[in-house]
């Protein structure tokens, strides 16, 4: 890479938990002493946080008031952002084919375009894994990203809405809700629903019975809820699922999907109103078809200790669309907010030397540990490191830590001050604000 740094052009595609804090950190150490271009493509114009969804989802957290926008984000640290969906890359001219844009009526606003980098990352996050479960794609709902989340939040209000005025009995099917995937995703939205239902009764829908009429069914193939996680915190989720109401089939696979419900292994047929599906995640379909970049069976762009692609070294990848097994270990990184996070702190300094003509050091990653939100006042989760070595939090406690993942996601994209201003400001305005999003 060349000394003679300043017009040179880092695009960073997908703004998401690692490519937000990426494009922030870089403009505000490369680009604001112009020392490299630093430009930003996402595919929406404002950001939220992609662990809240579930709250999105819910109700319970209003998108369209807790969304960072882009634009304004890039002004105030000194990089560039280009609204786009990425569909191609062309690494001979080093460019980022870019879709066109188009407005409801479907009239070109922006035309297909290209981008050219001398420094590309891609950070475009996953999409849930359906396996190619018959009836999944045409008859779930999906978390993957805040128009889903909303669509989701919209026929729950609408579901709320008519149960309330109907002239009939609550029936049992009407308010069911079955979550396929008993990981992070698929609890916290369980919880999180009944912490919804609980709130829209005190807004006057008094004839749901938020604990019994809103039935919560959560399926998930392993022999427990979170898999992934140690079996200590899987009791304690369970635990609280149970106190929830919150209805759990393990070692049951969701053998097909169809508009009433889901057919399980064993024959059983689960009747649900509403399906989502949050058992595992992927890459986007088209990271396996980018020019000859080498990806795994999960379409997750393969990379090395340093981040880059590994057939090549101006094209890196961070986050969930990325797979790194660091050297002494056999499993990939786990696709987390926390992995994307730390990628990304390390790339801003590993891009920073790597323009200075100096060779960076390999990323190290550190388990900071798992938290899972069950409500607005209770978290499970166990803390990694530090003073603590290996320490099991439960109830409020844990759910100020989970709070901190949030503010420490602020304090990377806004800084510490700013970080500080807004949570106080929100503090504020809950008690303002509606509890629960009911239009
Ligand atoms: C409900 C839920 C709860 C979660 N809870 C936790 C948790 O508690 N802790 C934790 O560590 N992790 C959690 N996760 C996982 C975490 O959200 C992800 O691991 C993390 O967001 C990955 O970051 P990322 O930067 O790789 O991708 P994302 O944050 O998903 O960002 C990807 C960005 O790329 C953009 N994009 C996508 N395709 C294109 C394209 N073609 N062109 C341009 N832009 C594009 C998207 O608009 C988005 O802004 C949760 C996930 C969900 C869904």
């Amino acid at each position: 890479m060349s000394s003679s740094t300043a017009g040179h052009r880092i695009v960073i595609v997908g703004g998401g938990a690692g490519g937000l804090e990426l494009a922030t950190r870089l403009g505000r150490s490369l680009g604001k002493r112009g020392r490299a271009q630093v430009t930003l493509v996402d595919a929406s114009l404002t950001h939220i946080w992609k662990p809240l969804l579930h709250e999105v989802a819910a109700g319970t957290l209003d998108s369209g008031e807790d969304a960072l926008d882009y634009l304004s984000q890039a002004q105030r640290h000194h990089f560039r952002y280009q609204y786009g969906r990425m569909i191609g890359l062309d690494r001979e001219r080093k460019a980022v084919r870019l879709a066109p844009f188009k407005d409801t009526e479907g009239r070109e606003v922006v035309p297909e375009r290209d981008l050219e980098y001398d420094t590309l990352v891609i950070a475009v996050g996953s999409v849930s894994n359906h396996f190619g479960t018959p009836g999944a794609a045409e008859h779930c709902l999906y978390l993957d990203d805040s128009a889903q989340a909303e669509r989701f939040q919209q026929m729950l209000v609408k579901s709320f809405l008519r149960a309330q005025v109907q002239e009939t009995a609550i029936d049992d099917s009407q308010l069911s809700v079955a979550i396929v995937g008993g990981g992070a995703t698929g609890v916290e939205l369980a919880a999180e629903l009944r912490n919804a239902a609980r709130k829209a009764v005190g807004y006057g829908l008094d004839r749901i019975d938020p604990e019994t009429d809103l039935r919560l069914t959560v399926i998930e193939a392993a022999d427990r809820v979170l898999p992934a996680l140690s079996p200590g915190l899987s009791i304690k989720t369970r635990k609280q699922l149970d106190e929830l109401g919150v209805k759990v089939m393990t070692g049951s696979k969701v053998t097909e999907v169809n508009e009433k419900g889901m057919l399980l292994e064993s024959g059983d047929f689960i009747p649900a109103h509403m399906r989502v599906w949050s058992a595992g995640v992927k890459g986007p379909d088209w990271l396996s078809e980018l020019g000859d970049l080498e990806t795994n069976r999960s379409n997750q762009l393969v990379i090395n200790e340093y981040l880059q692609t590994t057939a090549d070294n101006d094209i890196y990848a961070i986050g969930d669309c990325a797979s790194l097994v660091l050297p002494g270990h056999d499993a990939p990184l786990p696709p987390r907010a926390q992995t994307a996070s730390q990628q990304a702190s390390y790339l801003n300094k590993a891009l920073g030397k790597r323009l200075r003509g100096q060779q960076p050091d390999a990323f190290t990653y550190k388990d900071y540990g798992s938290l899972i939100s069950l409500s607005e006042d209770h978290a499970v989760g166990r803390l990694m490191g530090g003073l603590f070595g290996s320490l099991m939090l439960e109830g409020m406690l844990a759910r100020g830590a989970y709070n901190m993942l949030y503010r420490k996601h602020l304090a990377a994209v806004h800084g510490l001050f700013r970080m500080l201003v807004l949570i106080t400001l929100h503090g504020l305005f809950k008690r303002t604000r509606p509890r629960l999003k009911l239009h």
